[in-house]
């Protein structure tokens, strides 16, 4: 299907758009238990979208009361992997082929330009469920060397009800990150989108169930963090808990698990990952796109967005005046508009936040470029890409994650420095080394504490390979074989027989 709708075409299918507001348990959509609704706004316009069910602590019960009867009555559970396959491959085809609606139900909901949405995050989605579902069948398990007269099979068995929290900067992306893993190995699933972007989710448990999911595998209450988020934190019926938002949230559901049933939770939480540009790096404009890129694509809020740019101070000045060139072509505009290139920050208390950091650093670092909160059309939340120099490491602003487009340039003279600087953070996502010395690529790569460190590129990340942080940044994988270690537990049996026959 195609991507290249323009801004007539795309606003003409917003507007035809059928949304499900409901939450969906057991296989079908459902008003919350109290009746109440909240309101999902565009913040682009202001305007809000649709009254979406506020799912709360009875919602969450319903949902993982069904969750575990799916589970235990083993139509999915106790499949066969090749139906797993077949189902999750079908899923994978009906969100390619619903492209634009959920390119659209991103859009509208966060902020983010709908030409992104279409190209990157929907298929990167419908990517992630073939992979899993791919892999389901082709997974093999242990025999122990134990020796004749004693068989010990070692097998990875699902751990039954998955609990998903997950943020709003890519809420159908990091849905399918979470549900694919835990659904290949034979889960149920009890999925909370986040706030201000549940509506993506609720569209991908209706087609998960036309792909041929039984009842109650998958279901997604929409909901605050404070109420339908700790609901599911608590739970004692939940198994596990994958999380991905921020380091603060991470924490707290470390405590639900210590105060309920110590279910095993799983991390994906902040980031401020550096990106170190030598001087011996030969193609400083690549590398100016890429920084550009790294920061600045999807309003900045990226968890393994490169928010501290660390430039060889050789190179600074030329760099940093390429980059500012690049941030000055970047302009915020209607997200439904192919021409425009930055969407909206996706509410006002998230604005309110980005600017507080702008604030912070007019007082401490030079601006270079940008700083100014704009209106599109008279209306919305949007953040011009601001770029920071000449920034101290100890400030807020190369400390803490700011989540929006707002880059900390912070300029040093070697190598061993550069190291030092990028590893003084609590933070430990992902990295980015810029070098034409292949010794130097490897010597700094391995130095680094970040989950994923790119050379020469920012950001490197396909469903092959694992994501996911060192220190408080979190634990565990998401994508690859390895994320289904987080859904599966090994289960050995051990079957003694006779070995001589006796005849
Ligand atoms: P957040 O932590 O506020 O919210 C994330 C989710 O947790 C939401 O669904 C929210 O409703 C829920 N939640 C909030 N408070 C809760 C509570 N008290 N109890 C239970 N649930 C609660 O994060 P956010 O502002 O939505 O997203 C931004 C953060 O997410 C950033 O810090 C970013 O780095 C992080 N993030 C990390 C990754 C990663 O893979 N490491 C990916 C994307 C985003
Ligand atoms: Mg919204």
């Amino acid at each position: 299907m195609t991507t290249e709708l323009d801004r007539a075409a795309w606003t003409a299918k917003a507007r035809a758009l059928d949304i499900r507001t409901q939450a969906f348990i057991d296989g079908r959509f459902l008003p919350a238990a109290s009746g109440r609704t909240f309101d999902t706004v565009n913040p682009a316009t202001g305007a809000v979208i649709a009254a979406v069910a506020e799912g709360a602590s009875e919602d969450v019960d319903r949902a993982v009361r069904a969750a575990r009867r799916a589970f235990e009555a083993g139509s999915w559970s106790r499949a066969a992997p090749a139906e797993r396959k077949t189902v999750l491959l079908r899923l994978a085809d009906l969100i390619r082929a619903h492209l634009h609606e959920f390119a659209l139900l991103e859009s509208l909901d966060m902020g983010k330009l709908v030409k992104d949405a279409a190209a990157i995050d929907v298929p990167g989605a419908a990517g992630v469920f073939q992979w899993y579902g791919e892999a389901a069948d082709k997974l093999y398990d242990e025999a122990a060397p134990t020796g004749r007269g004693d068989l010990a099979l070692v097998r990875r068995v699902p751990l039954g009800v998955v609990g998903a929290v997950v943020p709003w900067n890519f809420p159908l992306d990091m849905a399918a990150w979470k549900c694919a893993p835990a659904l290949a190995a034979g889960n149920s699933v009890v999925l909370k989108p986040a706030e201000q972007s549940p509506l993506s989710a609720l569209r991908l448990a209706e087609l998960a169930s036309e792909a041929g999911l039984p009842d109650g595998v998958l279901n997604v209450v929409p909901g605050f963090g404070e109420t339908a988020g700790r609901a599911l934190g608590l739970h004692p019926d939940v198994d596990c808990l994958a999380f991905t938002g921020s380091t603060e949230i991470g924490k707290v559901f470390l405590g639900y698990s210590a105060q309920s049933n110590m279910k095993q939770v799983w991390l994906e939480c902040g980031g401020k990952s550096p990106n170190l540009v030598f001087a011996d790096c030969r193609d400083l404009d690549a590398a100016a796109d890429m920084a550009a890129f790294g920061i600045f694509f999807n309003q900045g809020a990226v968890c393994s967005a490169n928010s501290r740019l660390l430039v060889q101070r050789s190179v600074k000045d030329a760099f940093l005046e390429k980059l500012v060139a690049r941030a000055e072509a970047i302009r915020p505009g209607d997200p439904l508009d192919p021409a425009s290139t930055m969407g909206a920050i996706v509410d006002e208390a998230q604005t309110g936040r980005i600017l507080s950091f702008i604030a912070d650093g007019r007082e401490t670092a030079r601006l270079a470029t940008g700083g100014e909160r704009v209106r599109v059309a008279g209306a919305g939340c949007f953040v011009e890409p601001t770029i920071f120099d000449e920034v101290a490491a100890s400030s807020r602003l190369a400390r803490e994650e700011v989540f929006g487009p707002v880059l900390a340039v912070i300029p040093f003279d070697g190598e061993a420095e550069a190291v030092a600087l990028a590893n003084d953070s609590p933070y430990g996502l992902a990295a980015s080394v810029w070098t034409d010395d292949l010794s130097r690529a490897h010597r700094v790569a391995d130095r680094l504490h970040a989950g994923t460190v790119s050379v020469n590129t920012v950001d490197a990340l396909s469903p092959q390979t694992p994501f996911g942080g060192f220190k408080q940044s979190g634990f565990g994988r998401d994508l690859s074989l390895h994320a289904l270690d987080k859904y599966t537990g090994l289960k050995t049996t051990w079957i003694r027989y006779r070995a001589e026959s006796g005849d």
